[in-house]
């Protein structure tokens, strides 16, 4: 699994400190909404390696999150022991995983747009450095279930509508699979035949507190990670992800005139990290950590229609 976090900070708010590294395997974002900077809430980690260093972004390596390391089902050591077996056949039918290639096109199922150049965006680092970057397979479709218990009156919609701007922006085709009654976890399974069928589980979104979520303590109000998979010899892929929502910071946002407004930014923000973006310092772009940006900026679109372009691993 992996986790970023973010810092948002509301329009009237204070620059929120630097993120301290995370310590495992989500992205979370944190949105500022006291006077009070929040303190640094992870453990250690790797810090995240920029597509392309720039003093700008060898700024963030000290700054930000980890991404997530799931998924060892495929790891090459699994065929240590029999370099004979085709890269389909980690999967065995007691495996964690479901059968390869469900759903899967030959082709990609969209592109993105073209957009202007920028390098106002870190990508997720992916588990192996050699790969260029870390995404969902375009080949097939990015499916995704809510888990609506508990999400504030005023946020109809909200969720639909940033994953289509996301969708846009990467070309990645989400399917919304509907509601669910699975709740949060840093431990989630990838594979849950029994509630999803035999694929990888869909993206869960999740109304959710601090309770059940400790992440969300104090001012953090969101929290998204991917995992992935891969198989030997092929990239690693993201195969599923969460993004858990504190409903009661979002109640106190709707208050706002803007509220849904924002809502929906603070969601397309975690849908950045879902789909592989880190933070970046620049203040303008969506994927900053603290700064009230609700809108996809040039940096964010460059970087998005990037990790759209991901490679299609059928064997997975
Ligand atoms: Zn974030």
């Amino acid at each position: 699994m992996g986790a970023l976090d973010r810092d948002w900070a509301r329009k009237d708010g204070p620059p929120a400190p630097p993120h301290a590294p995370r310590q495992s395997q989500s992205r979370e974002p944190q949105w500022a909404r006291t006077m009070q900077p929040p303190p640094p809430r992870f453990g250690g980690s790797r810090p995240p390696r920029p597509r392309r260093p720039s003093p700008k972004r060898k700024l963030r390596w000290g700054t930000a999150v980890v991404v997530a390391v799931v998924a060892a089902l495929y790891l090459p050591s699994l065929l240590s022991e029999n370099d004979d077996f085709p890269p389909t056949l980690p999967f065995s039918s007691s495996s964690d995983a479901p059968p390869p290639g469900v759903g899967a096109s030959d082709t990609p199922l969209g592109v993105p747009p073209d957009v202007g150049y920028s390098d106002e965006f870190v990508l997720i680092e992916p588990p192996d450095p050699s790969q260029d970057f870390i995404a969902y397979d375009p080949c097939r479709p990015v499916h995704y279930v809510v888990r609506p218990e508990d999400a504030p009156d005023g946020t109809d919609g909200l969720i639909e509508a940033a994953v289509a701007e996301i969708s846009e922006a990467t070309g990645l085709q989400f399917v919304n699979d509907g509601t669910t009654s699975e709740g949060p976890s840093p431990d989630r399974d990838s594979y849950q035949p029994e509630v999803y069928g035999e694929r990888w589980a869909p993206v869960l979104f999740a109304w959710t507190n601090e309770e059940e979520t400790p992440g969300l303590e104090g001012s953090m109000v969101a929290l998204a990670s991917s995992e992935y998979a891969e198989v030997p010899g092929e990239p690693a892929v993201y195969v599923t992800g969460q993004v858990k929502l504190d409903a009661e910071d979002v109640t106190g946002w709707l208050e706002g005139p803007e509220g849904r407004y924002e809502v929906k930014g603070l969601i397309m923000h975690e849908l950045g990290h879902v789909v592989g973006l880190d933070h970046i310092e620049d203040r303008d772009q969506l994927m900053h950590a603290t700064a009230p940006v609700y809108e996809i900026q040039d940096g964010d679109r460059a970087g998005l229609a990037l990790v759209g372009t991901g490679p299609c691993v059928p064997e997975l």
